[in-house]
């Protein structure tokens, strides 16, 4: 496969790097293999990070953070440039990459790089916008003021299915705030962060930049945890699933780091009455059957008034029919595979408590067979009539599976919304400016992200991202999502001949 050759990576790879030097030795390090879901065929080697590594790559960064903290911070903004501008060249490939080791479709796969390079451009710009602000003192001739400082090294722990874009939006704002990062990718998708390695390594080089701005550590979760132990690594953003995030927050709440925490959702769409009824169709199919439902975003429950759910739901149907299934790399498809055998067990799993807990599946969820779906990892989206209140409803199922519920009122609509634990993304259908405000406003939505007559993928890097609840509560990407990479000191300045204290205090010596 030409990309793979064109992003540098041969049969065996290595899977520590403190930038452009990689470490480890082919014959002694442990290997993990990895596989295309799309045919379940082996892609590529990558070593296992050990404990000696890891320390080599702790101390790479640890002082590569002398340097780089005092870099300006818009020359900071520069090697980011540079970067976003490799992204651009190495776009197609790598979009390939993601494609056929995660199995999401190649558009998706591009869309995704696309982001990398948004971000990077975001990036640019904030590194010279990383602002503080200036209060005026209660004493005279004072000054005050507050400044933003780099935090240090920034662990950044990816899930699988945006083995990148997660990436870029940490370690891309990471770097122009000053701070030097270790990730450490998804042990299912180890090809596409060493790829994304390579890509900087060439920028790092060019810029003869010391060893250990962006490190690359790779592993299951016990190499997350060197790194969740670690009180070298001030901060951790960690990105997964809510049994994750606790386990992560736990450890780092003991030594009083810091997290940014990117956990599940149970997104939902209320389709009112008064919907644009095909577009509210459209954007829920996307959303459900996108990346094969295994979006943190992705559509769960469509929540819809009852006057129209006859109409919704015949032609959800229809276009559910219609749902082209297959290889990922082929244009014509829009559900490629789920990332194992797990997540095909795990659907299956849900779709019979579906059933024991009294609903009903109305159309998919088999397992397909045949020609190009010999892995056993196809599935065709399921869609099923439920109760908010079932506890299969109550939880992410990181697969597509699209649940049904009726409603009456739009405050019982918000009140069935709000009612699970998760608080990622939300939307709501309708041409009537009322329901659309009440939904956007504080009895609203619970949700981190909360969208009108658009659906609850595909956010813009722009806006902070992140939700609330078991979601975890961190914000990535744009806004000022930046401020959580960086720590903020108050400075006061006496210029005048006194010393006057706070709050008017006399203390005469
Ligand atoms: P996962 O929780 O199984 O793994 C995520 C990462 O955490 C992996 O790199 C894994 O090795 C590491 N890890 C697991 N346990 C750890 C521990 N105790 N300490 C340190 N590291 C640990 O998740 P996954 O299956 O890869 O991804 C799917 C989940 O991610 C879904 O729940 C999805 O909603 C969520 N997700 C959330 C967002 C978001 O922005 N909110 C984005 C993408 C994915």
């Amino acid at each position: 496969m030409q990309f793979l050759s064109n992003l540098g990576l041969q049969g065996f790879n290595y899977g520590t790097s403190t930038g452009q030097q990689t470490l480890g030795s082919e014959s002694g390090s442990e290997k993990m293999t990895s596989y295309s879901p799309a045919d379940g065929s082996v892609i590529g080697e990558v070593s296992v990070t050990t404990r000696d590594e890891y320390e080599q790559v702790i101390q790479a960064a640890q002082q590569s953070f002398e340097t780089w903290r005092m870099t300006p911070a818009p020359q900071r903004g520069e090697i980011v440039r540079q970067i976003g501008d490799a992204l651009r060249k190495h776009k197609d490939d790598l979009g390939q990459l993601v494609s056929w080791e995660m199995g999401k479709i190649y558009q998706e796969g591009l869309g995704e790089v696309q982001e990398m390079i948004d971000i990077c451009d975001f990036a640019v710009g904030l590194s010279r916008q990383l602002y503080g602000l200036t209060m005026h003192s209660e004493r005279p001739e004072h000054r005050m003021y507050e400044q933003w400082h780099p935090l240090g090294t920034v662990g950044i722990i990816s899930a699988f299915n945006f083995p990148v874009a997660v990436w870029s939006w940490n370690a891309m704002i990471a770097a122009v705030c000053g701070d030097v990062c270790i990730w450490k990718p998804s042990e299912k998708t180890p090809l596409t962060a060493v790829a994304c390695q390579n890509i900087v390594a060439e920028v790092l080089k060019a810029n003869n930049l010391p060893e250990g701005i962006f490190c690359l550590i790779n592993g299951d979760r016990t190499v997350g945890e060197w790194m969740t132990e670690d009180e070298r690594v001030p901060l951790i953003s960690a990105t997964g699933s809510t049994r994750m995030g606790k386990e992560v927050a736990q450890v780092v709440g003991k030594r009083l780091g810091k997290t940014i925490l990117e956990l599940g959702g149970n997104n939902a769409i209320i389709i009112s009455d008064q919907a644009d009824i095909e577009m509210a169709v459209r954007a829920t199919v996307f959303g459900a059957v996108g990346t094969a439902g295994q979006r943190c975003t992705s559509t769960r429950r469509i929540i819809i008034q009852e006057k129209v759910y006859d109409q919704v739901k015949s032609r959800l149907l229809e276009i559910y029919e219609m749902i082209r299934i297959g290889n990922p790399l082929e244009p014509d498809t829009l559900v490629g595979p789920l990332i194992d055998k797990d997540a095909v067990e795990a659907m299956q799993r849900s779709l019979a408590q579906v059933k024991e807990e009294g609903g009903t599946v109305i159309f998919g969820g088999e397992v397909l067979e045949g020609d190009g779906y010999e892995n056993g990892l196809y599935v065709r989206p399921a869609v099923c009539e439920v109760k908010n209140e079932y506890e299969v409803v109550q939880r992410e199922t990181f697969a597509p599976i699209l649940y049904f519920i009726k409603y009456d009122t739009l405050n019982e609509a918000i009140a069935i919304h709000n009612n699970v634990k998760q608080g990622l993304s939300s939307a709501i259908f309708t041409l009537n400016m009322r329901e659309a405000e009440n939904f956007l406003s504080h009895r609203g939505s619970d949700c981190g992200i909360a969208n009108v007559n658009i659906g609850t993928s595909g956010a813009e890097i722009g806006g902070a991202f992140g939700g609330e609840k078991e979601t975890g509560g961190g914000r990535e990407s744009g806004s000022d999502a930046w401020k959580a990479y960086m720590r903020r000191q108050t400075n006061t300045i006496n210029w005048s001949t006194e010393l006057p204290l706070a709050q008017g205090i006399k203390f005469d010596v």
